[in-house]
């Protein structure tokens, strides 16, 4: 068994030397980053934010926060949420040292953290102190007919600023206190979902401001990095006005996917073998990438972006970024690396030596 375990760790060293695109994972819990760093990822591509927030206690402050009319209320519960969540990331900090760690800023379809029926409304009310009418009412106001196309993403970062403001707070503060125990991270932020210039412009300003206060706060000085998903279709098309706000791109192929084919992620296994099998799709595109279609945006994405700023570092995060034949095309247009779920990353290391190998070799 030692035998086997050295001759795979040869094979994985060479499929490292061999591969000219990067792998990282997916990880947004301490237990998912350490395997990331067992399996030798590069880093945490994606960090998926709201998922922080999913356990009961954390869900409570989040609904006070979401759930408050009066701007003083839904301070207190953001003031409640920083040092919980800069505990969350000097974690990761910590466990992934030197490496490269991107945090996406809070994407929730928002009926995620809604109660579902009268008897949740009613726990609701109770938990947070409010009349049941009141709760009822703002569950009237926030509901929608099409959550995922809905006030997801930056869209509820834009219109309730306090929580990405919160949130960068929390990664500065971590980035300060975790450097303190020796790890040394610059922190990427990402904004998701994003379809416009202007809603880089408006985190970005903020988000630096928030820096700027840290910094003085604390008197001490730490470096981030910006960046967008491009994972609805018009922000891979108007990639050359966003770009020039952003040091990376990172492609959201799981949503850039359901836009592309306006076709719903949640539902699409209903008729996709019957699809697969008459040949209308040659594979399921929520897991193959190719040059068709969806490809075709990341590549435009890649291409506009680095015309207006050369030094963008482009990245897939969707599922794409585990499957080999995605990783293939990656390549091809110039994607720096990929980020797939943490047991994914040997397949992906191998991928894409054996694809940059057919490519060097023939
Ligand atoms: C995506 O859309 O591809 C993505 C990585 O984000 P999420 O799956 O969290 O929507
Ligand atoms: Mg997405």
């Amino acid at each position: 068994e030692a035998a086997l375990d050295d001759a795979f760790k040869t094979l994985m060293t060479w499929a490292d030397e061999a591969r000219d695109i990067g792998v990282r994972a997916n990880a947004d819990t301490p237990s998912d980053a350490k395997t990331a760093r067992n399996f030798k990822a590069q880093g945490i591509g994606l960090c998926r934010t709201e998922h922080m927030f999913f356990d009961e206690d954390r869900l409570t402050v989040m609904r006070e926060m979401i759930f408050a009319d009066d701007p003083a209320d839904r301070r207190t519960a953001v003031d409640r949420l920083m040092p919980i969540q800069r505990a969350d990331f000097v974690e990761l900090f910590r466990i992934m040292k030197d490496q490269p760690v991107c945090i996406r800023l809070f994407d929730p379809p928002l009926h995620e953290f809604l109660p579902g029926n009268r008897a949740g409304m009613r726990d609701l009310a109770e938990a947070l102190d409010l009349p049941l009418s009141h709760v009822e009412r703002r569950i009237e106001a926030l509901s929608e007919y099409n959550p995922m196309l809905g006030m997801r993403g930056v869209r509820l970062g834009i219109t309730i600023p306090e929580i990405y403001e919160m949130q960068a707070r929390a990664i500065f503060e971590a980035t300060l206190d975790a450097a303190k125990d020796g790890a040394v991270v610059v922190p990427e932020i990402m904004i998701p979902l994003v379809s416009a210039k202007r809603e880089v412009e408006l985190v970005k300003t903020r988000i630096d401001a928030v820096a700027a206060a840290v910094r003085t706060e604390r008197g001490a000085d730490f470096d981030f990095k910006l960046g967008v998903m491009v994972e609805t279709p018009r922000a891979a098309l108007r990639a050359e006005d966003i770009a020039p706000h952003c040091d990376f791109f990172s492609f959201g192929t799981n949503d850039l996917t359901q836009m592309a084919y306006g076709l719903s992620r949640d539902d699409a296994g209903r008729f996709m073998s019957a699809y697969v099998q008459q040949g209308v799709y040659p594979e399921d595109p929520f897991h193959t990438l190719d040059a068709e279609g969806v490809g075709e945006l990341v590549q435009l994405g890649v291409d506009r972006g680095r015309k207006a700023q050369p030094g963008l570092t482009m990245s897939v995060c969707g599922e794409h970024g585990g499957s080999p034949e995605s990783i293939a095309f990656c390549r091809k247009v110039g994607i720096d690396y990929v980020s797939c779920s943490p047991f994914r990353v040997p397949v992906a290391r191998l991928a894409a030596a054996q694809f940059t190998i057919k490519d060097k070799i023939g």
